[in-house]
């Protein structure tokens, strides 16, 4: 069953052995995301290399993205593991508290007093307990607790309406982003950035530490935080995807507004020719079920129609009791949802204007096979924008990237509508042709004649050197 919407499924504690990790890979995962802000750089490790394995088991590439942390505000740890807090009690948040107890927590961002002040109110434990800021006394932030409950080790704290000043890159980050390049993996995902300038940073270190094994990781910025809502199209054009990252952003800025802001970052992104993934809370309860909620299953086809490239997997596959289960569900509410949704091609090519040949040639070829009724777009390309420009319009036509490059090849499995396969392409254009249309009719994609829309560059093996369209019937002389 053809399935266009991509599946980034977390790995973790309950998805760390090669046998479930083939099972993910055959049952949808096309991504796999390394969640930086738990276990350690060995287990990242062992965790990759099982999944490079199991991928070269299912016969097919799987992309790595590493996740990291950021600066994720927490309460330290307290005496007892956790505390209760009460409805109208006070409460102190104290930058210097070694150990927590049920008046007081220590902070592992020593400059939050700094950027409070009072009438502020702070999120805990994702929103689930709210305080009230009183006064800022030095290191000490005094609150009112307004809604109580446990607060245990380690829970995260969000400002509403966000504000906080730390860092986008930790320390932490930048070493987790040395140990992600030799992993060699294929995207980064920053957390909380706030613009441009955080992306751009983080690119760079990314680029450093990822030149001696000859890799370039493409970018993501995970929109989480109230100011990277006004900072959008800045932090789009420095990244190369976003992931609306609803779980931190909900706690920014009201979950109601998280709906409205899904759809607004979906439509921005693929005007900006970015990919965008959809996450958090997406099958929740099949952390513990073996179905979903149809709340969650609405949630995922409206993600699917909103125009997603993917979506995302937390702890259902990271930690959850059923992660392959989850995935072949989703999997299949993607596919059902794509049958409903409309092509807006024509609408998207009003007013455009192209400045690029090899854009031209890609937005041409798409144009052609919708409205050629064309069976497949078979793409010859080696950086894959080719297929990125394609796959920014949907159509029911599935777009075949053929690359010799296999970071190309890796990166694409995340396009929506994309299948990413291998190509040698050291041969003349119409052996290359020839053998990417064998390739696509001998995995079944297309037959005998059905009409393809094929697009290459000339000469060959030039990244953003695509300028021929070509079309042709399958079976037919060539
Ligand atoms: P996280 O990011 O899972 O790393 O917190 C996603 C989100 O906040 O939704
Ligand atoms: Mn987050």
């Amino acid at each position: 069953m053809h399935r266009a919407t991509k599946i980034v499924a977390t790995i973790g504690p309950a998805s760390s052995t090669p046998e479930i990790l083939l099972q993910m890979i055959q049952a949808g995962a096309d991504v796999v995301r390394l969640n930086f802000s738990h276990g350690t750089a060995d287990d990242h490790r062992q965790r990759a290399e099982f999944v490079r394995e199991a991928a070269r088991q299912a016969g097919r590439e799987v992309a790595i993205m590493a996740d990291l942390q950021g600066p994720k505000i927490r309460v330290g740890k307290f005496e007892n593991g956790k505390v209760s807090l009460v409805a109208g009690e006070p409460f102190i948040l104290d930058a210097d508290c070694e150990l927590g107890n049920q008046e007081r927590a220590g902070l592992d961002y020593k400059d939050l007093p700094r950027d409070l002040k009072p009438g502020d109110v702070l999120l805990l434990n994702d929103g689930l307990i709210v305080l009230n800021v009183q006064r800022v006394i030095g290191n000490e932030i005094h609150t009112i607790v307004k809604i109580g409950g446990d607060l245990s080790n380690n829970k995260g704290i969000n400002r509403q309406g966000g504000g906080l000043s730390a860092p986008a890159l930790t320390a932490k980050d930048m070493e987790d982003i040395r140990t992600a390049m030799s992993l060699g993996v294929d995207f980064v995902a920053v957390s909380f950035p706030k613009n441009a300038t955080d992306m751009e940073m983080a690119r760079q270190l990314a680029n450093i530490a990822g030149a001696p094994y000859g890799i370039k990781p493409k970018m993501i910025a995970k929109i989480e935080r109230a100011e990277a809502i006004p900072a959008l199209q800045g932090i789009l054009d420095a990244s190369d995807g976003i992931m609306v990252a609803r779980g931190d952003l909900a706690v920014e800025v009201g979950n109601a507004a998280v709906p409205a802001l899904q759809k607004r970052m979906i439509r921005m992104a693929r005007e900006s020719n970015k990919f965008v993934i959809t996450a958090t809370q997406m099958m929740e309860s099949m952390i513990y079920a073996p179905v979903p909620t149809r709340a969650e299953v609405s949630d995922v086809a409206n993600a699917v129609l909103d125009g997603t490239d993917a979506v995302m997997l937390s702890a259902e596959s990271a930690a959850g009791k059923y992660p392959v289960q989850t995935i072949e569900t989703m999997a299949a509410i993607c596919v059902e949802a794509e049958k409903s949704e409309q092509s807006e091609l024509d609408r998207d090519f009003l007013d455009r204007t192209f400045t690029r040949i090899d854009q031209s040639i890609a937005m041409g070829a798409l144009f052609t096979a919708f409205h050629l009724g064309a069976k497949a777009i078979v793409a010859l390309t080696e950086s894959g924008s080719t297929a990125l420009w394609m796959s920014r319009h949907w159509t029911h036509v599935p777009i075949f990237a053929l690359t010799p490059r296999v970071g190309s090849e890796r990166a694409m499995a995340l396009y929506r509508n994309v299948t990413s396969l291998h190509l040698d392409t050291n041969t003349d254009r119409d052996t290359a042709l020839q053998q990417a249309l064998e390739t696509v009719v001998s995995k079944g994609y297309a037959s005998r004649g059905d009409m393809v829309v094929l697009t290459v560059g000339e000469p060959m093996g030039q990244a953003g050197g695509t300028n021929t369209l070509k079309i042709v019937r399958v079976g037919e002389p060539y």
